[in-house]
């Protein structure tokens, strides 16, 4: 607290991102980062553009790069917003598009960034519980609101929702925007993305920090009708007209490119995930059907606080959310082969004492 804080400073309850440990190291499968990392050609367009023109500002439109995302979703460079992350181009499109009198809708259980920004903007919204499965109900989300918020897949469930369920969301409410938060979608589930040209009220926002194995970078994106891509660009012109620096632009345009190590990486991860949902499910943990790089669980007789604390002190690191209806949950990032066994282990060790 401090006098000189504004009264919306002394309110906000700041997003917590998950621990990045400084001290010692650990088996990191607490922040959903991929375990093979970039793109090899990336990191080298990364080190090719660190060099004298960065004593240059970079390109605040950031043209190239998103000219090449458009074009491999068949839409052109209008259709394309870049910004520093998807987190950035979630707060603009919060502050852009959702401050209406209406109250914005998004699931109870989701992404808790979004009523951050609901709290930063002073956006009003109301949460609409998923089933007992933890399932969106498409039929949930409609009727007279400011706008509607799903992550598909959903975080941290992992459950996605297929494309019909999608469409019949943007078709029940035609006069306000849906943002479809696609952090996980190459790891199983299908874009909204070739819903654009067909849907005015479409935002599609996508990163580079999951499935390309660039956290580090902060790179994100949306699609969207140009009407909407300029609402956005408005704002980011009146905040930071360069939230992508030169080696970002370098190294995601170049992550982009090599489809390759994108395939191959997420394959591994995919692959990776069955095999952990079946060894966790055979030692007693209840495993919701992940179509992203992460598994949701919660184990039938051990509490989760308990796992989380002798996970780690076993020096391995997975997510628990201090929240109603979840709590006796954990999010487990999936990672290499290797460190997947370690998990077992532990975990077996765990529920069997
Ligand atoms: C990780 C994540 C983001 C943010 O990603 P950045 O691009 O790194 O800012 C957005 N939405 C969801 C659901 C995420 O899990």
């Amino acid at each position: 607290m401090s006098r000189f804080w504004s009264p919306i400073v002394s309110k906000l309850v700041p997003y917590t991102p998950g621990e990045q440990p400084k001290d010692r190291s650990f088996i990191k499968l607490n922040t959903n980062e991929h375990p093979y990392g970039p793109s090899p050609i990336a990191l080298g367009a990364i080190r090719a553009a660190t060099e004298d023109s960065l004593r240059l500002y970079p390109d605040p439109s950031a043209g190239a790069l998103r000219a090449t995302i458009g074009a491999s979703f068949g839409l052109g460079v209008d259709h394309v917003f870049a910004g520093n992350g998807s987190d950035e181009i979630l707060a603009h499109a919060f502050h852009g598009f959702f401050s209406g009198k209406d109250k914005l809708l998004f699931p109870d259980i989701t992404y808790s960034f979004y009523k951050t920004y609901c709290e930063l903007y002073g956006i009003s919204h109301r949460s609409v519980p998923l089933d007992d499965d933890f399932r969106i109900d498409p039929a949930s989300l409609g009727g007279p609101c400011g706008g509607i918020v799903l992550a598909n897949p959903n975080a941290p469930t992992g459950i996605a929702l297929d494309l019909a369920a999608v469409r019949s969301v943007l078709e029940q409410n035609p006069d306000v925007v849906v943002l479809v938060d696609e952090a996980y979608v190459d790891f199983g589930a299908e874009s909204a993305a070739r819903l654009v040209p067909e849907f005015d009220n479409l935002l599609v926002v996508q990163t580079f920090s999951k499935s390309r194995g660039l956290a580090g970078l902060r790179v994100g994106f949306a699609l969207g009708q140009p009407h909407l891509i300029e609402g956005l660009q408005r704002i980011k012109d009146s905040f930071n007209s360069y939230p992508l620096d030169r080696l970002a632009l370098a190294g995601a345009e170049a992550s982009w490119q090599d489809t390759a190590w994108f395939e191959e990486t997420r394959r591994l991860v995919i692959t990776e995930r069955h095999r952990m949902a079946e060894g966790l499910r055979s030692l007693g943990f209840n495993v919701l059907p992940s179509a992203a790089n992460f598994l949701f669980v919660s184990h039938e007789t051990r509490a989760a606080r308990d796992l989380l604390t002798g996970l780690r002190d076993e020096g391995i690191l997975v997510r628990h959310f201090n929240k109603d209806r979840i709590d006796n949950w954990l999010r487990i990032s999936i990672g290499t082969e290797e460190e997947g066994e370690a998990l077992l282990k532990v975990m077996a060790g765990l529920v069997a004492g």
